[in-house]
């Protein structure tokens, strides 16, 4: 049991992981992870990539 999985990886979604029950964000062919309850999307190693979900528009919106 010491030997992990390296290769799995399980992304949050941060606007959905206020509650109690954390959803894991569902990975796509292409590299991006996306949640199912808010649309939000994240790629890993790619820190220029936004997204455009609802609350992703709202903070954007909110700093501008
Ligand atoms: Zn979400
Ligand atoms: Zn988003």
């Amino acid at each position: 049991m010491s030997i992990a999985t390296d290769t799995t990886l399980i992304i949050r979604c941060p606007y959905c992981a206020m509650g109690i029950e954390f959803r894991p964000m569902i990975a796509h062919k292409d590299g991006r992870f996306v949640c199912r309850d808010c649309a939000h999307t994240v790629r890993p190693g790619v820190p220029d990539y936004r997204c455009t979900c609802r609350p992703c528009l709202r903070v954007g919106a909110g700093r501008l």
